[in-house]
């Protein structure tokens, strides 16, 4: 929705353009502080196996809570951290409390919970991301094959070259990759045998009008058919009623994510949700 927003408030120019000018630049300066600030957390939304329901893992999602601008979307601020350099050190820092938080989540005794961080194509342009995410998981000590870094579809074609050297080297570290909002993308599969991937994550805008939108229960039909027999998990990303999620079933996803089973929530909250399940 927000896209859509701001593509229709660029078309009209006089008063509302200036509105948007006069937001950007107040959201830049108040960006260059959030970090040390504090106003930046991290919450977790929890996968959840198809067949058994129990939390699998979490994907890492970023929030900025500014004192009066109220909470931002990362819609809306991640393109202004890149556009201002900013994306490397919030990456950075995004990376070392999803692992911390991974590492305590281990240490009482959830060994096989994942996290999932998402990078972005500018992130992934740098040439030495593989060997800072090295240093970090090697530093706090967390099992690799439990982070799984999280990459757009249309980020994996951008710059394919340097992306697939740092693809190649995430893997034989051990982690796990997972292309994100899948199916809005490039047409072009080929990089699905090219890259080491692990996880296809179907776009949430397929799933939103499942089971009744007979194009959209074909097109999320097929990529699960491909994703098996390619032997890569699949998620359905946007879940939010029992009726999708039986589809989804029926067609042989293997994970959700979605409101009909959590928000994204804070580190302690998704704690309890995973101690609260029969196990
Ligand atoms: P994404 O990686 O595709 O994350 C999933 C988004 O879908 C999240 O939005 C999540 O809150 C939302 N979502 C989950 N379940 C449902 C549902 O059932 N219904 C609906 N309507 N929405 C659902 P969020 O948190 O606003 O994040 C938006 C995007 O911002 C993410 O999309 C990701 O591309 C980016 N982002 C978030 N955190 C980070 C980060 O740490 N680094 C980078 N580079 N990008 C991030
Ligand atoms: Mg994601
Ligand atoms: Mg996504
Ligand atoms: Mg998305």
């Amino acid at each position: 929705h927000a896209k859509r927003q701001g593509r229709n408030m660029y078309r009209c120019y006089d008063p509302s353009m200036s509105e948007t000018t006069e937001r950007r630049m107040l959201l830049e300066g108040e960006l260059r502080r959030a970090l040390s600030n504090n106003q930046l957390t991290l919450h977790y939304q929890p996968r959840v196996h198809a067949l058994k329901r129990h939390i699998i893992g979490a994907e890492a999602l970023l929030r900025w809570k500014h004192p009066i601008l109220g909470d931002v979307s990362p819609v809306e601020f991640i393109p202004l951290m890149e556009e201002l350099g900013l994306i490397h050190e919030v990456g950075a820092w995004v990376l070392e409390q999803a692992c911390q938080q991974l590492r305590k989540w281990h240490q009482l005794g959830h060994e096989e919970l994942l996290v999932s961080i998402n990078y972005s194509a500018v992130q992934f342009r740098d040439t030495r991301l593989a060997a800072e995410i090295q240093e970090v998981i090697q530093r706090i000590g967390v099992t690799p094959d439990k982070v799984e870094v999280e990459l757009t579809e249309s980020a994996i074609m951008e710059d394919a070259g340097q992306t697939e050297s740092t693809l190649i080297q995430l893997k034989s570290l051990g982690l796990r990759i997972a292309v994100d909002d899948f199916g809005t993308g490039y047409s072009s599969l080929g990089y699905l045998r090219r890259f080491p991937l692990d996880t296809l994550k179907i776009d949430r805008t397929f799933i939103r009008d499942l089971p009744n939108n007979a194009d959209d229960c074909s097109l999320t039909a097929a990529i699960i058919a491909m994703a098996e027999s390619l032997n890569l998990s699949v998620v359905a990303e946007g879940v939010e009623y029992e009726a999708q999620a039986a589809f989804l079933i029926e067609k042989r996803c293997d994970e959700f994510q979605g409101f009909l089973f959590s928000r994204p929530v804070e580190a302690d909250v998704f704690l309890a949700l995973v101690e609260s399940q029969i196990v």
